[in-house]
């Protein structure tokens, strides 16, 4: 299954992101929230990596799980940070084995710990990454990009050319970082199509699952809080695990509503492995045929 193909045969398309399980029990709750959200026909799941070759045997079990088990259409995702040649390519050649065709080409981060040590000849950024697979294989690549900039980039403008260079070294599609002002999303592909940027973009949806985990992932990932969605925040009781679900839900249907009205490519949901917000989105969205 080769992405780019779906985003040319239909739109909006519907994806959706999932870590690898760890073990025997996460991967009991990996079935069951997948069996549920394959009931909703999405057009491609797709797997994380962890950087440094953290996940790498998990993200390969789980991606062989949705692919080959459950015959779902999958994305595998490698994030280069910290490995060598030999190394990415010891991952690719068991993807490829496996008949995937699309790979998403992260760098990663550096993992806590201090322990940690880079292979010497490890790619400073996805774009060589991206460079280096496409030399040696025949896969059709993704890459991300950033509306509100990436957090160690120096200007949004400079992160655009990067992100360019990535096109122009192989990127056929882009899934964005996920954002709480669609604002942000439409300036971000209007500066990009202006360089020349003329892949599909695809906005990233992360619904609030809990206030702390919301909190904590717009200072990793560099997401603004914005004064709608944190109004809504410092409302609700925290504790209230059904009452916040469903103020994320709310939101992100909103926000989906606007993302669709303009006409997006697609939407790419962060499930971090839940259903029930991802479900409820789509659904409620479904029931307005002029949308999806
Ligand atoms: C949709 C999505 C999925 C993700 N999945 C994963 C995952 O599975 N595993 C994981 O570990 N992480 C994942 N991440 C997080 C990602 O790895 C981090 O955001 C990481 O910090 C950057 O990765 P990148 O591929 O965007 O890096 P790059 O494109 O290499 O950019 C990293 C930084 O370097 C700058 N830069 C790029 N090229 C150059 C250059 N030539 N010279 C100077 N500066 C440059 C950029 O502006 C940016 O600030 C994901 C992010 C997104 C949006």
């Amino acid at each position: 299954m080769r992405v780019t193909d779906i985003y040319n045969k239909k739109q909006p398309v519907i994806s959706m992101e999932f870590f690898p399980f760890r073990d025997e029990k996460t991967e009991q709750g990996f079935n069951t929230v997948v069996d549920d959200l394959a009931l909703l026909n999405p057009d491609y799941l797709s797997v994380t990596f962890g950087a440094g070759g953290s996940t790498k045997d998990g993200s390969f079990q789980t991606v062989k799980t949705l692919a080959k088990d459950k015959n779902l259409p999958c994305v595998a995702y490698i994030a280069g940070y910290g490995l060598g040649p030999d190394q990415i390519i010891d991952v690719l050649d068991q993807y490829k084995e496996l008949g995937i065709e699309t790979i998403f080409v992260l760098r990663g981060d550096k993992p806590k710990g201090q322990d940690f040590i880079a292979h010497p000849d490890s790619f400073t950024y996805a774009s060589d990454l991206i460079a280096f697979i496409s030399e040696h294989y025949d896969f059709t690549l993704g890459c991300a990009g950033y509306p509100e900039g990436h957090v160690e980039a120096q200007s949004l403008e400079q992160d655009l050319e990067f992100l360019k260079l990535k096109v122009d070294n192989g990127a056929r599609y882009v899934v964005a970082q996920y954002f709480y002002d669609n604002e942000y999303f439409f300036n971000y592909v209007e500066k990009c199509r202006k360089i020349g940027i003329n892949v599909p973009i695809i906005p990233g949806i992360m619904p609030v699952y809990t206030i702390k985990m919301t909190r904590a992932l717009s200072k990793i990932c560099g997401t603004a809080l914005t004064a709608p969605l944190l109004e809504k925040m410092e409302a609700v009781d925290a504790e209230d695990k059904k009452a916040v679900l469903d103020l994320g839900i709310d939101f992100s249907v909103d926000q989906c509503k606007g993302l669709l009205k303009q006409g997006v490519s697609g939407l790419h949901f962060y499930t971090m492995n839940r259903s029930r917000s991802t479900k409820e989105i789509i659904s409620r969205l479904r029931q307005d045929k002029t949308l999806l």
